[in-house]
Formats: C-alpha cells, sequence, structure tokens
C-alpha cells in the first residue's frame, strides 16, 4: 500500500515534469513565429516610408505617425509594399468600389452630421470618382465607431487601405477627447480619417510616394497629421488636386 502510493506520487511527479517540459517547450516556439510576423509586418510599415520613431507598438496593434493603424497579424503584400506608382499615399489604391460603404456604429450615431459632412467632403472634390455612402445594412467597407481608449491625446485612428485595393476597414473616433472642439474641428478629424482609408498619409510627414503631380508642402492640408482640434477643417486646393489625381473620374 506505502508502494503503491509512492508510485502515483511518482507518476504524479513525472506527469507535472512532462507538462511543463512540453509547455517550456512550446512557448518559445510560438514566441518566435509572433517575433517574425512582427518583423515582416514593421518592415512593412517601413517600406511604406515610416521611420522607427513613429511606430509605436500598442498591444495587437502597431499605431503609426499618431493614427494609423496597422494589426501585428496583419497579412503582409507579397510585394511587400512596393508602391505602383506633397500629398502623400501608402501607394494603395481603393480600386474595388467606387462607392465606398460607410456604417455607422451605434455607437457613434451622436455625430452623424459630423460624418454627414465629412462624407461630403471627400464626395465633393471636383473630378475624382471617389465617393463614400452610408449604408445600414449587414455589407461594408469601412465601420466607423467610438473608441475613447484609443490615447489620451489621439483623436482618431484608422487602417490604411489595403494591398487588394480595399479601403481601410475601421475608423476609430475618440469621441470623449473631442467632444468639446467646434462642430467643423470635430468634423475634420472624420475627413482626416477617411482620407486615411482610401491611402493618403500625412502631407507634413516626409515618405517616398509622392502623389503623382502634387508636390510641395501644403500648410493647409487638412491631411497634415498632429492637428487635431487646431487643423485645417476643409480639403485643401492641393488635397483635391491629390484626390483628382489619385482617383481621375
Ligand atoms: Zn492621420
Amino acid at each position: 500500500m506505502k508502494n503503491q502510493f509512492k508510485n502515483i506520487a511518482l507518476i504524479a511527479v513525472f506527469a507535472i515534469l512532462i507538462t511543463s517540459c512540453s509547455k517550456k517547450n512550446d512557448a518559445p516556439a510560438d514566441q518566435e513565429v509572433k517575433t517574425e510576423q512582427n518583423d515582416k509586418v514593421l518592415a512593412y510599415i517601413k517600406s511604406l516610408g515610416f521611420t522607427d520613431g513613429q511606430i509605436v507598438s500598442s498591444g495587437d496593434r502597431y499605431v503609426v505617425d499618431g493614427d494609423m493603424v496597422f494589426d501585428k497579424n496583419m497579412e503582409v503584400p507579397a510585394d511587400n509594399g512596393q508602391p505602383k506608382t506633397e500629398q502623400y499615399y501608402n501607394g494603395y489604391l481603393v480600386t474595388a468600389a467606387n462607392n465606398i460603404r460607410v456604417k455607422v456604429d451605434p455607437s457613434i450615431t451622436s455625430m452623424a452630421a459630423e460624418i454627414d459632412a465629412a462624407i461630403l467632403q471627400w464626395n465633393n472634390v471636383p473630378n475624382s470618382k471617389i465617393k463614400f455612402v452610408l449604408t445600414t445594412g449587414s455589407t461594408y467597407d469601412i465601420l466607423i465607431k467610438v473608441d475613447n481608449t484609443i490615447g489620451s491625446s489621439t483623436c482618431g485612428q484608422a487602417y490604411l487601405s489595403t494591398s487588394n485595393g480595399k479601403a481601410g476597414s475601421v475608423v476609430w473616433i475618440n469621441q470623449e477627447l473631442i467632444k468639446n472642439n467646434s462642430f467643423a474641428q470635430r468634423t475634420r478629424t472624420i475627413t482626416h480619417e477617411f482620407g486615411h482609408t482610401i491611402s493618403f498619409k500625412h502631407t507634413n510627414q516626409s515618405t517616398s510616394i509622392d502623389v503623382p503631380g502634387v508636390g510641395g508642402t501644403d500648410a493647409s492640408s487638412l491631411m497634415n497629421g498632429g492637428q487635431c482640434g487646431s487643423g485645417a477643417t476643409v480639403l485643401s486646393t492641393k488635397d483635391k488636386q491629390a484626390t483628382a489625381a489619385l482617383y481621375p473620374l
């Protein structure tokens, strides 16, 4: 009886050893894969012209230059972000549809007027085929929603357009942070984030991909970064020219 108890105890010890061994073996393997994937995404982000200093790791995502979001588990394009072609863009035009369907999440219905005004700005750009359309259906291209946790000084965030021609799929708005801004500035934040979803990067950020035919700096660009609450509230002449250049009729 005593021996049997000893045996059971031994088996238990072995079982624990085996379990902890296999755990130890598993953990580094997982981590390695993750690190490799992270490196790929980091390399991709840098291939778009961003520098280490602009890239912040935040949970499952990288946030670049304040408000452009990349999932750490994103599928990196096979061409590793080499663009097909001073308003800057990420090299990936939205080609899936000229009408980009926007779904307004219930969290942000109180800002419906600002969303309408932001959409109108893009839709009114002369000689551009880009049109945002609101939808209440279950099929949509962009979901706009409130997230008040994206950062104490981050007014909004968005995914950039993707290598397969789709608009960035989510816009997050820090409603708590911008609620005391003017209507025009709240609209600016939304207009700016929609700009990211159709490939625009920050005009005041150096990168290798110029929008064809639109050079130079532009203090009045709505796509200047880091200007929430104080920046341009309407698309500038150059913003419009850049949009028409990327998305001609
Ligand atoms: Zn931005």
